[in-house]
């Protein structure tokens, strides 16, 4: 006999599937086999963890029956497709729980995975959202969940072997306003550059906003050193305004540019998602209380982490929304106005600035010499060529007078 071909003949023995002789000679197998029996040690003991498990489980909230009550009630004109696909549902859910309606489960998760079905070009839009992280990064943030839903809607309808689930909209798209994030962008230049700082502080704390981020730039300009101050500014978004008018008065408003964009859409989209994921979610619940082999077990274990992992991801973009939403983001940057300062103080560092310019004209003036005598040297061929040319003109024409006379 074959040595354990992928656990494959494991899974089927310890599932009393084999016919008697085969399990005979496999068991026979076991006691010979070290890799064998571990796998069928280890196995067992998973089985065992698995079942006390799901007997731990809470009992779906869901009913399959009142779920598909309610699909029919949404209403598909088709009434004879609608008590076929009843009959199916029925069938998958609530007859038997088989290897086939965890093949058909596996597939359509599988597409769910992959994206099989998912995204047509004419359908398939990606937008891109870009919101700033909480470390102060502006990034680029892709969400893919028009995609997705495609794919979920082909899983789905994969899943209950031929249903079409409506998706419903969400709840909150009727009732909460519009999610929308207010952005600001400013550029400040200014008389005193520690007194506009100081100026800002006070700005953004009474409007319990904060300082996400500041990041100071130094320039040096004829001995000064000037700074320039980017800073990233979070306030509640009932603050915004006010916030953003007063900032204009800390100096000359030099650039600014308010921005609103509106992402319900995405949001609502994303919830919905989500809703969809949690369907899902109870029914292979209900299919773990049914679970009786352990490729079952295994397999609806897999897939529930699975589904776990990406209704806490969706969350977490919703999260990212919401705080974004409520929290509007300003990005300001400040800067001294260079020449009115050099007038301020003409006197300062004047022995470096005379160093400097002394260092410049002498730098100047070699310069200048290096360019002329380049300029000779590239002249001279074309001197000599010329020279040569007129002294024989200047002897020609003296001939010639010669002659006439
Ligand atoms: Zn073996």
């Amino acid at each position: 006999m074959k040595c354990n071909e992928g656990n494959e003949q494991l899974y089927r023995y310890i599932d009393g599937e084999m016919e008697p002789n085969e399990a005979e000679s496999f068991a026979i197998h076991l006691d010979e086999c070290e890799e064998c029996s571990a796998a069928y040690e280890e196995t067992i003991k998973i089985k065992e963890e698995l079942k006390q498990y799901a007997q731990q489980m809470p009992k779906p909230k869901i009913d399959m029956e009142q779920i598909f009550l309610s699909a029919e009630k949404r209403g598909k004109n088709d009434k004879e497709e609608k008590s076929q696909v009843r009959k199916k549902i029925l069938f998958v859910f609530k007859k038997s729980v088989s290897y086939a309606a965890v093949f058909v489960l596996g597939v359509g998760l599988y597409a769910v995975g992959s994206g099989m079905f998912g995204g047509s070009k004419s359908m398939g839009m990606n937008y891109r959202n870009s919101y700033g992280t909480s470390d102060g990064v502006q990034m680029q943030q892709s969400v893919e969940s028009e995609n997705l839903k495609n794919a979920q809607d082909a899983a789905a309808s994969a899943n209950s072997t031929g249903a079409k689930p409506s998706k419903t909209m969400p709840e909150g798209l009727k009732l909460s306003s519009d999610k929308i994030i207010y952005t600001g962008n400013m550029v400040i230049e200014v008389e005193k550059y520690e007194d506009a700082r100081q100026s800002i502080a006070l700005i953004v704390e009474e409007n319990q906003g904060f300082v996400q981020s500041e990041e100071v730039d130094i320039s040096e300009k004829g001995g000064y050193e000037y700074y320039t101050s980017f800073y990233k500014i979070r306030v509640p978004v009932s603050q915004y305004q006010t916030v953003t008018e007063k900032l204009s008065q800390i100096g000359t408003v030099k650039y600014s540019v308010q921005q609103a964009s509106n992402v319900s859409y995405e949001y609502y989209d994303i919830q919905g998602d989500i809703e969809q994921l949690n369907i899902q979610k109870q029914r292979l619940l209900n299919l773990y209380q049914q679970a009786n082999t352990i490729a079952e077990l295994i397999e609806i274990e897999n897939e529930l982490t699975r589904l776990n992992t990406k209704i806490n991801d969706y969350e977490n973009i919703l999260l990212n929304y919401d705080r974004e939403v409520e929290y509007s983001t300003i990005e300001l940057s400040i800067s001294e106005v260079i020449s009115k300062n050099a007038l301020i103080n003409p006197f300062d560092n004047l022995g470096k600035r005379i160093k400097e310019a002394f260092v410049n004209s002498i730098n100047g003036l070699t310069t200048a010499l290096t360019v002329v005598f380049l300029v000779i040297i590239k002249i001279l061929p074309f001197a000599l060529v010329a020279g040569v040319v007129f002294f024989l003109v200047r002897q020609i024409v003296r001939k010639r007078r010669i002659k006439k006379e």
